[in-house]
C-alpha cells in the first residue's frame, strides 16, 4: 500500500530499528516508546487491523504471537511482557496496518486505559 506506513518501513524507504525479520514479519522499536522494551511486530502483509483478517490468516496470526513470545525471550523479557493489538480509532489505533505491540521492562497494569 503506497501511503501506508508500515509499509514503507518494511519496504525500508522510512528508516527503523529493526530487531527482527523474516518471510512473513518484521518487528522494529516502536518511535515513542511506552516502556523500556516496546517493539512492533507487523505482517508483511498489508491488513489495515485485526478485524480484517480472515480464516485465510490464520497461520499468518499464529506465526506473528510465536514470533512474538521468541522476541520476548531474546529481549529477556523473562519478568513478563505484554503484547497488544489495537484495533480502530476507539481502541487507539493510528496505524492502519495491522500490529501487535510486545512491552516490557516494567512492572504493567490491569486494567489498561
Ligand atoms: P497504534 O496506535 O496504531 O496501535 O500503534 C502505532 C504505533 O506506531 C505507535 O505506538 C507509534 O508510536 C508507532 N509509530 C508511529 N510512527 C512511527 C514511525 O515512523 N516509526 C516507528 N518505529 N514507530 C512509529
Ligand atoms: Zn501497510
Amino acid at each position: 500500500m503506497p501511503d501506508c506506513l508500515f509499509c514503507k518501513i518494511i519496504q525500508r524507504s522510512i528508516s527503523a530499528k529493526f530487531v527482527f525479520e523474516d518471510d512473513d514479519a518484521v518487528a522494529f522499536e516502536d518511535i515513542n516508546p511506552q516502556a523500556p522494551t516496546h517493539v512492533l511486530i507487523v505482517p508483511k502483509k498489508h491488513i489495515p487491523g485485526l478485524a480484517d483478517t480472515s480464516d485465510a490468516d490464520a497461520a499468518l496470526l499464529g506465526r506473528l504471537q510465536r514470533t512474538s513470545a521468541v522476541l520476548a525471550a531474546r529481549l529477556g523479557l523473562s519478568g513478563g511482557f505484554r503484547l497488544v493489538t489495537n484495533n480502530g480509532r476507539g481502541a487507539g489505533q493510528t496505524v492502519d496496518h495491522l500490529h501487535y505491540h510486545l512491552l516490557g521492562g516494567r512492572a504493567m497494569k490491569w486494567p489498561p486505559g
